[in-house]
This record gives structure tokens, C-alpha cells and sequence, in this order.
């Protein structure tokens, strides 16, 4: 794709292909969805040593002071000197960020943790819902930064959710986003459509949708803000900076995280990669990335098939190879956690990279599990959508291995809110209706074992208070 313009240059910033045997560079101001030379991932790296980077990490507490500064009060710019790729007067900020590390006992004790290890990261409350504005905030700063007018994503919901809300809030892009059919849950299309997007419903899953976004997107000349986007990586990684700030500056011993297009993963890994460099930490926490079981090609890759980031070289042979069955297969992904529904993961390789640099594990979680989980983080908190409790049902299993020990800290990022799938959490907790009974048994939901089932009851008042003194 062409450079649109050329605006600002920030020579202290740039862009990276991930591909050693090419490590091509290009400007920070260049718009790119992939390497032009050889086609690999594009990584943003920065010249630390040209930076004013903070001696401390405490530092970043002081900018709290400054709230009415818009860019102090982003839960992403406030650490806008760890992501330094965008003068300020081009930034583009809706407040998102302003995210809760609430210690959850409840759920604490469903993992198998001991009293007070068991952290959870509420990015659903971010404004549209869900962790992708962190991201989405980030790419549309870039977005701004190369003077682009129009953006575009593929989406299985939450990204486009979340590009709509920047286009709204900020009247500054013209917004497509590309969904594809069935699968999509209601919270998240309504978003797009509410916000005013132009929404295309592609005859076809994800996959087909973000293959045929990056095919128009460069002759169209619109701005792409996939994840496959290293900009929005960048805006990821302040997820980590304030689970840190909450844990006041301590490491965890694990990350839990939910793997779908595996952006947040990738990004946790140049979280922490950066800040072990940079000296502000000491020790880089565990990596747990969850799949959902009816979606888990990292889990094939990495933990049956022995794929490893191997120093920046990993075996794209097994990568092709997996794939072509797959297809000949005809296998495609099905879960009820849709936000994790996805074939081929776009940032796999930079996950690779996270999980070397984390001592990471991949695991993969059952749509039982996952509802399990969820209901419990419902009775136990804020709540989350269904892929965001793959996290919680991952840290379970990894407990029950003896891989997570009891005295362990661990934070679960749940990633999405819970209003943003109510069709699945109504079936949970109704099972005896006739639609519910259909969803779950479709979706192979056997037992709901912490169903919260609505009480009947007629209108009467001896009924009603006989009922409510029997609860
Ligand atoms: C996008 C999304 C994910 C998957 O994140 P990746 O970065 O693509 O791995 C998980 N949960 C929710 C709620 C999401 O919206
Ligand atoms: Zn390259």
C-alpha cells in the first residue's frame, strides 16, 4: 500500500518487518499491512536510547494529577512515553482505558486459588465495551497521523464495535466495517449499527471477511485497523502497564488470556519484552493463552505440533502445512465464545514471541467450561461475555494440572463486557425454554450447572410472598 502522506515525522519510531532473514525498515508514517518485500508481520520498534524514558515506573502515577488533560486521562496515553509513535496533537482519545484489577475471591475459589491471588482485569469497561479500544485508539491516532479519512476492519463483532465508536465520537473517519454472517452477537452488530457505520454483511465467516478487507482496503485507499495493524499492538500493551499499576508496580506470576486473532497476547509479550529492556521491571510474569476448543489452531500449532517462535525463526512449514489440511479438511472454527472464533490467527507469529519471552502455555477450554466459568464470574463480579471467560476457565485447568499453584498471583483479562452477548447468557440461565434448550444442545452444552433459572410465579400476593420467603 502507498504512503498517504507524510505528515509528521517521528524518526525515533519505526516499523519493523518481523521476518529476520528480511528485517526490512520503514517509516512510522508509512501505511502498511504487511512487509512489501516479503510479506511478514510489521513490528513498531523504537530508539529507547533517543527517548526520555521514565527512571521509574511510580512516574506514570503522577500524570493522574493532570486528568483534565485529555492524554493524561487515557488509560492508554498516560503511558504515551512507552508507545511514543504519535505527536500528541495528532492523537485521537475517547477516555477509553479507565479499566478496574478487581481481587476476586469468589471466582478465586472456583479456580482453586488461594485467598486473594486470583485478580480479574474488567476491559469491558472500556466505552465500547470491550479491550479493542485500546488498540483502536492507538490505530486511529496512526490512522490521523498519516492524514487518512477512511478505516475499515473485519470483525467477528468488538472491532467494529469499537472503529464505530471512534468514528462517532470523533467525526473524524469514514467507517466500513465487515462482519461476517450468523455468528455475530447482537450487542456488538448493534453497536456498529447504532454508531452509524457503514456495516457489510459478507456472505461468509470471519476469515472470508478479513481476507476480502484486505484486498479492498489498499485500492480503496482506506486505513485498516485489524489487528494485523502494529499500531493498534502498541495501544494493547498499556493493558499490562495498568494491571502493574494496580498490582502497585508488582509483577504477577501469570497472565491469563483469551487467544482469538492473538493481537492482545502478541502485544502482552512487547509489554513486557520492553520493560525488562528498558529496566523497569525485574522479572517478566508466565503467559497462559486460552483457546476455545472448537478454535484452537495456536493450541494444535504450539502445544501437539511443537511449533516454537525458535530466535525469530519459526517453521512456516508446519504453518502452511496445518493449514492446507485444515482446509482440506474443510475443518472451520465453531465456538460459542465467537469473539475467538477464528481459523487462522493473524498475529500468530508474534504470539510465538510472547510465549517465548513469557515461559508461556496454550491450553484449550471447552464451550461447557466456558459457560461454567462465566456464570461464576457473573455471581462474582462484573461479569464478561463468553470468550472473556475462556481466560478464567484456562486458569481452572491449569490449577487442576499443577501448573498454577494456589499461592500463585494471577490476573485473568476479561476482555469484553457482559451485555455484549445476552442471547448465550439468557440460554445458560433458561435452559428449559424451547430456544435455549436448542442453542445449548446445538452447541453441545450438556449440563448448566449454575444456572440462575428465573422463578415463575403467578400474580398473586400470597403466591408472590410464599415464593420470595421460600428463596
Ligand atoms: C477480540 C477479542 C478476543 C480475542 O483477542 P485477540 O487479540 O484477537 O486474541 C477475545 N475476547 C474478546 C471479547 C474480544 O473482543
Ligand atoms: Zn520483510
Amino acid at each position: 500500500m502507498k504512503k498517504i502522506s507524510t505528515a509528521v515525522q517521528t524518526t525515533v519510531a519505526y516499523q519493523k518487518c518481523l521476518n529476520l532473514d528480511c528485517a526490512e525498515t520503514f517509516p512510522v508514517d508509512e501505511t502498511l499491512t504487511a512487509c512489501p518485500s516479503c510479506g511478514s508481520l510489521l513490528d513498531v520498534q523504537y530508539d529507547w536510547d533517543r527517548l526520555p524514558v521514565p527512571g521509574s515506573l511510580k512516574e506514570f502515577e503522577s500524570r493522574w494529577a493532570n486528568r483534565n488533560q485529555p492524554l493524561d486521562f487515557s488509560g492508554v496515553w498516560r503511558f504515551r512515553q512507552l508507545l511514543p509513535f504519535a505527536p500528541d496533537d495528532k492523537i485521537v482519545t475517547i477516555g477509553e482505558g479507565q479499566t478496574i484489577l478487581q481481587q476476586a475471591h469468589a471466582v478465586g475459589k472456583y479456580v482453586g486459588m488461594g485467598a486473594g491471588n486470583l485478580h480479574l482485569q474488567y476491559e469491558g469497561l472500556n466505552p465500547s465495551g470491550s479491550f479493542k479500544d485500546n488498540g483502536m485508539t492507538a490505530a486511529i491516532s496512526h490512522a490521523n497521523m498519516v492524514g487518512a479519512t477512511s478505516a475499515a476492519c473485519a470483525s467477528t463483532g468488538n472491532t467494529s464495535a469499537s472503529l464505530a465508536i471512534y468514528a462517532s465520537s470523533s467525526q473524524m473517519f469514514k467507517v466500513f466495517v465487515f462482519v461476517g454472517s450468523g455468528k455475530i452477537a447482537y450487542g456488538k452488530l448493534s453497536q456498529a449499527l447504532d454508531y452509524g457505520s457503514k456495516t457489510l454483511q459478507l456472505l461468509g465467516d470471519f476469515d472470508d471477511a478479513m481476507a476480502r478487507v484486505k484486498e479492498v482496503a489498499g485500492p480503496a485507499k482506506i486505513y485498516l485497523c485489524n489487528s494485523i495493524n502494529p499500531f493498534r499492538l502498541e495501544g494493547q500493551k498499556t493493558i499490562m502497564y495498568r494491571v502493574l499499576e494496580a498490582l502497585r508496580w508488582e509483577v504477577p506470576d501469570w497472565i491469563v488470556v483469551p487467544g482469538g486473532n492473538l493481537g492482545n497476547s502478541s502485544a502482552f509479550g512487547k509489554a513486557f519484552l520492553e520493560l525488562k529492556q528498558l529496566g523497569l521491571i525485574d522479572r517478566i510474569p508466565r503467559l497462559a493463552i486460552i483457546n476455545a476448543a472448537g478454535s484452537n489452531t495456536l493450541y494444535r500449532l504450539f502445544q501437539e505440533q511443537g511449533l516454537r517462535w525458535n530466535n525469530g525463526r519459526p517453521d512456516q512449514e508446519l504453518i502452511e502445512r496445518f493449514y492446507t489440511q485444515m482446509d482440506a479438511d474443510g475443518r472451520r472454527a465453531a465456538t460459542l465464545a465467537t469473539a475467538i472464533q477464528i481459523n487462522r490467527p493473524v498475529n500468530l507469529i508474534k504470539a510465538l514471541r510472547a510465549l517465548d519471552a513469557c515461559d508461556g502455555v496454550v491450553r484449550q477450554v471447552t464451550d461447557q467450561e466456558i459457560l461454567d466459568a462465566k456464570a461464576q464470574i457473573g455471581a462474582g463480579g462484573f461479569g464478561c461475555e463468553p470468550a472473556s471467560a475462556a481466560s478464567v476457565a484456562g486458569a481452572r485447568l491449569l490449577r487442576a494440572e499443577g501448573v498454577i499453584a494456589p499461592s500463585d498471583r494471577v490476573v485473568c483479562i476479561l476482555t469484553g463486557h457482559q451485555l455484549k452477548d445476552p442471547t448465550v447468557t439468557v440460554a445458560y440461565h433458561t435452559p428449559q425454554s424451547e430456544s435455549s434448550r436448542k442453542l445449548l444442545a446445538e452447541n453441545e452444552i450438556t449440563t448448566t450447572a449454575y444456572a440462575n433459572e428465573p422463578i415463575v410465579v403467578e400474580n398473586d400476593y400470597d403466591k408472590i410472598l410464599k415464593a420470595v420467603r421460600g428463596l
